[in-house]
């Protein structure tokens, strides 16, 4: 998205284009026609741009979104993606103005002509009506870098940067998480600079907990689909968050992270809240790591990252072992998988990595597991009981070696992270 390239336009704080009656004046009518046919031969869809709301633009007897249609427009002329949140549209707006002066049609969605409505531009509506719901934008925003200062909540708003004023997570389950706001609303968030342990949304009253959290909370399942989609989340520090990294007023921009682990615990107020583990996505390649033992860890987790795909496949010494150990067999369901050069498995850590679980890369906190069931256990999709039976999504006993000593604390710790205690 307009990385390194050099920009035509200038923006605004708000990420809005400056002089765009200017940028505008050499749209013609022909340039019109052309997005109008490029918009039909796109399926009536152009990204960011969501379908109008208020007005239809008129041709040929055919109704299209005004706004869509010009931003298409000014794409072309400027040879640059033109964003829906660059500039406003409806009624009094440049754009509508610009098709307006080309003697384009404009007709309020009820079918009246403008001119016929006989409105002062803006005056007679009142502002809900001309707010369209903004797009979600996942990754990087155009003119916002790291390290961008916005001086309150609502300044997030105009570039769809973070669209909620009331609630830290920017996300729903279907589409993912675009960003979050760390400001200091939850005690058990912990920030390590390059590493979040973030707190998921809901059960939360002026800053205490007065309630459980669920996975289905909109927020908290939008996180649980940007780590299985690997999608990079926006994460914005604010004052009140309490970290050497938290900006003296206002928000700053902390870059992209991925959400690398979820799972469920209870809270420093006694009860049950939804936790992630975030890393920095390392795409900012400028940026100077928060100091040095975070340098450190961030190598450590550098080491697990596999594509877009985040999950930990460790083929360490220990791994080794536990794999030989079993000759490759699911513990689960005992399938051990033939590949070209000889047999695959993982070894899956009951108790994971990394903070703040710390688990142990030892033998004891090993599982020799096929890719289906390594996944199955790291989403909690089941777990083992002390008599080594299996809760949640798996039938029948764990399959343990007679020299393979699991330390039962793991399990213990893997059912009490996935509700399963
Ligand atoms: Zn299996």
């Amino acid at each position: 998205m307009g990385k390194g390239k050099l920009m035509k336009y200038e923006l605004d704080v708000s990420n809005r284009l400056k002089n765009l009656m200017q940028l505008a004046a050499p749209i013609t009518v022909a340039d019109i026609e052309a997005s109008i046919k490029r918009f039909v031969l796109n399926n009536r869809e152009v990204e960011t741009y969501a379908d109008s709301t208020g007005y239809d633009l008129i041709y040929d007897g055919e109704r299209y979104p005004p706004k869509a249609i010009f931003g298409l427009a000014l794409s072309s002329i400027l040879d640059e993606q033109i964003h829906s949140y660059h500039f406003t549209g409806g009624l009094g707006s440049e754009c509508f103005k610009v098709l307006t002066r080309l003697n384009f049609e404009i007709v309020s969605k009820v079918g009246r002509p403008i001119k016929e409505l006989g409105l002062t531009p803006e005056s007679k509506f009142p502002k809900e009506t001309r707010k369209t719901k903004r797009p979600m934008i996942i990754g990087d925003i155009p003119g916002i870098r790291e390290g961008h200062y916005f001086k309150d909540r609502k300044e997030m708003m105009p570039s769809s940067f973070h669209r909620v004023w009331t609630s830290g997570i920017d996300g729903n389950g279907k589409q993912g998480t675009a960003a979050i706001v760390l400001s200091g609303g939850y005690s058990d968030d912990a920030d390590y600079g390059d590493e979040i342990v973030y707190t998921g949304a809901g059960g939360n009253k002026e800053g205490k907990q007065v309630g459980d959290q669920t996975w289905l909370q909109p927020g908290n399942a939008g996180l649980l689909t940007s780590m299985d989609q690997g999608l990079a989340v926006r994460v914005i520090r604010g004052h009140q968050h309490k970290s050497p990294y938290s900006p003296k007023s206002g928000y700053s921009y902390a870059g992209l992270y991925r959400v690398v682990d979820a799972w469920q615990e209870v809270g420093n107020e006694g009860f049950r809240i939804c936790r992630y583990r975030l890393v920095y996505s390392d795409e900012n390649p400028d940026r100077i790591p928060s100091d040095n033992t975070n340098l450190e860890y961030l190598k450590k987790t550098n080491e697990r990252r596999a594509g877009s795909i985040l999950r930990l496949v460790r083929d360490t010494k220990i791994s080794k072992s536990i794999k030989k150990l079993y000759a490759h067999q699911c513990q689960v369901c005992g399938t051990a998988i033939r590949t070209k050069n000889g047999f695959y498995s993982e070894g899956a850590h009951i108790k994971p990595l990394g903070r703040p679980h710390d688990g142990d890369d030892s033998v004891d906190n090993l599982l020799c597991l096929c890719p289906n069931h390594h996944v199955m256990f790291d989403k909690g999709m089941f777990s083992v009981d002390d008599d080594f039976t299996f809760l949640g999504d798996a039938e029948g006993r764990l399959i343990v070696h007679p020299n393979h000593h699991i330390n039962l604390e793991n399990f213990k710790y893997h059912r009490s992270s996935h509700g399963y205690d």
